[in-house]
């Protein structure tokens, strides 16, 4: 079997096959450009497809951590090139099922590419430290080992780019994976799953298990012989499954939401700041997770920032992600289509100014699109200014000096990502010894993410490990010190 069936039904893969799910019902895959443009179904999975997932894993897992990693390495470079091969049709179907336009579906997929070049790449780099013994005689050194089956729960904002980059370090250090996407972008993982079959990844490695969060994330989280989970997702979810993950004893990591800000000071380069504003905010429709989300003013500069901002705003093109002309898609789930407008419904009441957009866009299709919206005089106790909306919304606040923007900047719960626009040394580093986020950005919008460097959040936006780069080491291996006397 492959991939799918003649009637777009994908399937799960466990122990290396496409199978269906023993339930023999299927959740439904539509385009948010046009909701009954139906991408395909996905497995509705029991708790008892993912035991037999468990169970393959572990008995991949045997074999695969005897690999060396060069081998291992070896079959993530062939992942690698099938990916590449398949950008196109991978980009087109990210597209149809989640939103983001084309070029960024394609330059997620790209990003997916190198990681896995780059994790594989590490399948041949050191995996401990010689440490001398008080015992002259003896050898002591550490050894990086995998903690065994790896449960991988991920978003539908990335559905490529965040699975591969927990899968692939998971992988290269010698664990088993077992992935539950989000169901709204379950098709696209569907094929990315197929780049590890096409491959030749031995079975039980990567499994593919399809779901209700309640159900398939859940018992990921329960299960005993899951060693570890790693989510990305929201707040109330990821905190929950780190509870459950923690009564039992297993490992976990979450990356969760974010409420980020740009500094703009008085002294920067307005219109550097004007272009990270809209690029960091309003790209994914504003569905990244280090997605520009506060726009904190220096007054100085404050009249000139907003008349740049509105008549750049008003330039954008909200339209389907597959046409060119689009720069903006919509809202990936009619859920976050219908959230979006209650925040700015809410912002209003509050009392904040809506300078530009806020309402949806009518289009033939119903598509679940909604215009760039502003608010201005919004202030820090509005619910806009401290509830992560996940949609095209900028939310602008004035302040005097650039300490004021700095504790402004970190009046929220959140702590992923933050930048300041400014030309005084200064300011800049006290931005970098101040403010409490993990991502750190000077001149350059809160989005954007390198994958050879460690990515994750302070405060509520993560459980403080770190993913990618080398940071990922961390989480998915555990340590044995070895002593060694002849
Ligand atoms: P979500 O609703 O929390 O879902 C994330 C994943 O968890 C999905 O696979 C979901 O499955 C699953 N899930 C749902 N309920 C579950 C439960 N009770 N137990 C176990 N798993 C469960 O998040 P989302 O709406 O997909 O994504 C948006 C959020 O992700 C935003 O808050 C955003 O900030 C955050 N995000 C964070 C980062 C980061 O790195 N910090 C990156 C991207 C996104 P179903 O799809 O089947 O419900
Ligand atoms: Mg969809």
């Amino acid at each position: 079997m492959s991939v799918k069936t003649e009637t777009q039904n994908y399937l799960n893969y466990i122990n290396g096959k496409w199978s269906e799910s023993e339930s023999s019902e299927q959740l439904k895959s539509t385009s948010p450009a046009n909701p009954s443009d139906i991408l395909g179904h996905v497995q509705a999975s029991t708790k008892q497809d993912l035991n037999k997932a468990v169970e393959a894993a572990k008995e991949g897992q045997k074999k695969w951590k005897k690999l060396s990693g060069a081998e291992r390495g070896n079959l993530l470079f062939k992942v690698a090139d099938i990916l590449e091969r398949n950008i196109e049709d991978i980009a087109e179907t990210m597209t149809r099922e989640m939103g983001k336009t084309l070029p960024e579906a394609k330059g997620e997929t790209a990003r997916g590419v190198a990681i896995l070049r780059y994790y594989a790449g590490e399948g041949m780099r050191k995996e401990g430290d010689v440490i001398p013994s008080t015992d002259s005689s003896a050898l002591m050194f550490s050894k990086r080992v995998p903690l065994g089956v790896v449960g991988v729960i991920t978003p539908w904002n990335f559905p490529v780019a965040i699975p591969l980059w927990k899968m692939a370090p998971a992988l290269i250090y010698g664990n088993a994976v077992i992935l539950k996407p989000a169901t709204e972008a379950a098709v696209t993982a569907a094929k990315v799953i197929e780049c590890f079959d096409q491959a030749g990844m031995p079975e039980g490695v990567v499994n593919f298990v399809t779901g209700k969060g309640s159900v398939i994330g859940q018992g990921l989280a329960e299960h005993k012989d899951v060693t570890a989970v790693t989510f990305t997702g929201s707040n109330a979810t990821g905190n929950h499954i780190g509870q459950t993950v923690a009564a039992r004893g297993g490992k976990y990591q979450l990356e969760m939401g974010g409420k980020n800000p740009i500094i703009v000071a008085d002294d920067c380069d307005v219109d550097l700041a004007v272009d990270a504003a809209i690029s960091g905010g309003l790209k994914s429709t504003g569905q990244k997770c280090t997605c520009s989300s506060r726009v904190i003013v220096q007054e100085g500069i404050y009249d000139k920032f907003k008349q740049k901002l509105l008549e750049k705003v008003s330039e954008i093109n909200v339209g389907d992600g597959l046409e060119e002309q689009s720069w903006m898609g919509p809202c990936a789930t009619k859920e976050q289509y219908e959230t979006v407008q209650k925040y700015i419904e809410i912002g209003q009441k509050e009392g904040a100014e809506l300078v530009y957009g806020g309402s949806p866009v009518p289009s033939d299709s119903n598509g679940y699109y909604i215009e760039p919206t502003i608010f201005d005089q919004v202030t820090s106790s509005m619910t806009i200014a401290q509830e992560e909306i996940f949609g095209p919304v900028l939310a602008l606040m004035k302040v005097e000096t650039v300490e004021e923007a700095i504790d402004l900047a970190n009046d929220v719960d959140f702590g992923l990502s933050a930048s300041i626009f400014s030309k005084n040394i200064d300011h800049i580093l006290s931005f970098i010894d101040d403010i409490e986020a993990g991502l750190v950005r000077i001149n350059s919008e809160t989005a954007g993410v390198e994958l050879q460097a460690p990515f994750g959040g302070m405060k509520a936006s993560s459980s403080y490990s770190r993913e990618q780069g080398e940071a990922a080491k961390e989480f998915f291996t555990t340590m044995k010190t070895v002593f060694l006397k002849g």
